[in-house]
């Protein structure tokens, strides 16, 4: 095949692929772009998600008319002269790519004014060509539409997900630059509606009250750190307002928002023993560093950097949230005292482990595919496909029992059980002791008593007040309580859905639930389907949503907890792993009602959940909905072949 240089157009295309991935890419650079030019106040309106139209206004500096066209070339810009700039510039942009891509994949209309000329200029510009200019009167500063993106690349089109999910896009990276600069007053609008507005007035926590509501300003604690040059400011969120994923954990670097995962790492190291595990905290941080020591154009779309000091730079974060966490007030107050010197280190821990901590995060990369373990094997087998498969029947598992046993012979230092609780009967309790049903099983699933089979189970006791032990014939079962009971909830739910069964609850005080720009566009387009899954919400104005119905009755904080679940289902698209937004939905309510991992259980309740394991197993069901198995085997020959009884 012949070697061909590409065609301008087509490399422009590509090259556009690069800067504008999306609506929320395209939107980020016209942003900056405003920043640059000196904006105090910058709109942003988007229509269809973006896809159909996005219109930038800012009251900057302007480009002069004469330069106008000149703007959408590639390397095209104002903030770049020679080489040496590439080292210290401190601007947003300076590859001056922005505008070309955007017009290549885009029709762009500019109308901008500077404050020295009189008149403005207006320019389409169609297919990376300008298509008509002229003079027009207007406000000094810029506007930027651009309309019907990527419907030249049918390819490009068909990444763009659902509206309501590229808009939440958007909403998600404006409201980060404007948490990043609260000098500048912000306003989104997504068709028609006004989504959030900033003040502008340099006060992070009014920005925080805009963006995430009352709740999350009122958490707020002040970082202001500086050492080797390196300085660090801004807010972290008390544990309390911890969410169970990392979505409001904010950087940025000299004022741009940029992802760096070490240092989520970093700071979540800096929280040990503060956030449970499972939860993230609530941070928006800013590194200001010289900018010779910073490489943001690793990535094309800026958003991914480089530290020349890595080191210093993530200690310098370590530390800083440290002592705004738990050193701050006290160390101010007795300067004297060494944080490693205080008595009580198991709620702090001292600081000489931190530059071992922070090595640590730093050393952080994404667990390589872990070695299949039997349960994984066999839920994957058994996934969720079973349920649609009634005629498999369960396959008995075959532990590794060579490597366990090192394990088992080594308990951990800490290990206080013993045979004691055994024989004293706690781990399995006489029969005609068996209290009434309790609560827990109360509200499990009213079972139907399955006439009795040859092999009788018995309940042994429950193991880590998690797994139900019990025999059957010539083997020993633990069957996880809380994938048990979570996946008889899930095919309740099914049913009751599929029957068209409401399943909705009244709240006795209705629940307030502040939202983020991003979450509120999904709670707007999807109130429909929180209905169809027992929720009653209602939009309360301010980005406030209340709560009035629930499928499943708990704490506010659950139920909390239950709708942003829902909300991130819905932002991460239609699907999910093996199960599709409809099944993780039901599975997210299902896994709320279900008795939780880590609880004792009285005898009825293991007796309970066991019935319901037999139930499932009738019906081919042996994995929770995600697939991981209900329950793991261990034949009685396997055991002996441990204690070498036979060989
Ligand atoms: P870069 O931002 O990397 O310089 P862009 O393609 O984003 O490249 O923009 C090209 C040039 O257009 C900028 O350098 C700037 O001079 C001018 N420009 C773009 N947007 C604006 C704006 N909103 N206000 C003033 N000038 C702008
Ligand atoms: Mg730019």
């Amino acid at each position: 095949m012949a070697i061909r240089v590409l065609s301008q157009n087509v490399a422009d295309k590509i090259a556009a692929g690069e800067v504008c991935e999306r609506p929320s890419s395209v939107c980020k650079e016209l942003v900056e772009n405003s920043i640059d030019a000196g904006a105090s106040i910058i709109t942003v309106e988007i229509k269809n998600g973006g896809i159909k139209y996005i219109r930038v206004t800012d009251n900057g500096c302007g480009i002069a008319s004469s330069e106008a066209e000149t703007a959408f070339l590639r390397h095209a810009t104002s903030k770049l002269e020679s080489i040496d700039d590439l080292n210290s510039l401190a601007t947003m942009g300076f590859r001056g790519e922005a505008l070309a891509s955007i017009c290549a994949v885009a029709r762009v209309e500019l109308l901008t004014k500077t404050e020295e000329s009189e008149l403005g200029a207006y320019l389409v510009m169609e297919g990376g060509k300008a298509k008509e200019k002229q003079e027009m009167a207007c406000a000094n500063g810029t506007t930027m539409i651009v309309e019907d993106l990527f419907s030249n690349i049918p390819a490009r089109m068909k990444f763009m997900k659902k509206d309501s999910t590229e808009g939440g896009y958007v909403a998600d990276v404006l409201g980060r630059i404007a948490l990043a600069r609260p000098d500048i007053s912000f306003e989104f609008i997504n068709d028609g509606k006004s989504i959030f507005k900033t003040n502008g007035d340099g006060d992070i926590k009014n920005a925080v009250l805009m963006i995430y509501g009352i709740e999350c300003a009122k958490a707020l604690i002040n970082v202001d750190y500086e050492k080797n040059g390196i300085k660090i400011s801004g807010v972290i969120g008390k544990p309390e307002i911890s969410r169970g994923n990392r979505t409001r954990q904010t950087l940025f670097v000299n004022g741009r928002y940029v992802k760096n995962h070490v240092v989520s790492k970093v700071v979540e190291e800096a929280y040990r023993n503060a956030v449970m595990v499972g939860k993230f905290p609530f941070f928006i941080l800013g590194i200001y560093i010289s900018p010779e020591l910073v490489d943001v154009n690793v990535h094309p779309a800026k958003t991914e950097i480089k530290f020349a000091c890595e080191k210093e730079v993530y200690d310098a974060v370590f530390y800083a949230v440290k002592s705004a966490l738990f050193g701050g007030a006290e160390r101010a107050e007795k300067p004297q005292e060494k944080p490693a010197e205080k008595e009580n280190a198991a709620d702090i821990p001292p600081l000489q482990s931190e530059p071992q901590a922070v090595q640590l995060a730093m050393n952080f990369s994404p667990q390589p595919k872990q070695k299949m373990s039997v349960g994984r094997a066999f839920a994957e087998k058994g996934a969720l496909g079973s349920r649609f498969s009634f005629k498999e029947t369960p396959q008995s598992i075959k532990p590794d029992f060579t490597e366990k046993y090192i394990e088992y012979t080594t308990p951990p230092a800490d290990y206080k059980g013993g045979s004691a609780d055994f024989f004293a009967g706690k781990i399995n309790p006489p029969k005609a002791e068996m209290p009434e049903i309790s609560e827990a099983a109360a509200q499990a699933e009213e079972v139907e008593i399955i006439e009795e089979t040859q092999d009788e189970k018995k309940i042994i006791g429950q193991l880590f007040d998690t797994y139900v032990i019990f025999q059957q014939g010539e083997s020993m079962f633990l069957a996880d309580q809380h994938a048990v009971h979570e996946r008889v909830r899930f095919e309740r739910l099914l049913e009751q859905k599929n029957k068209n069964e409401s399943f909705s609850q009244v709240l006795l005080s209705p629940i307030v639930l502040d939202l983020d720009p991003a979450e509120k566009m999904i709670m707007q387009d999807n109130l429909e389907f929180f209905e169809e899954y027992g929720f009653d919400i209602s939009d309360f104005g301010q980005g406030s949503f209340i709560i009035q119905k629930t499928p499943v009755i708990t704490s506010d904080k659950e139920i909390k907890n239950l709708v942003f679940e829902i909300l991130g289902i819905l932002k991460s698209g239609r699907k999910g792993g093996m199960l599709s937004v409809e099944e993780r939905t039901l599975d997210s309510i299902a896994c709320k009602y279900a008795v939780k991992a880590n609880k004792r259980l009285s005898a009825a309740e293991m007796n309970g959940i066991l019935n319901q394991l037999e139930n499932l197993i009738k019906k081919g069901i042996t994995t929770c909905p995600h697939g991981r198995p209900l329950f793991v085997e261990y034949k009685k020959y396997e055991i002996e072949k441990l204690f070498k009884r036979i060989v």
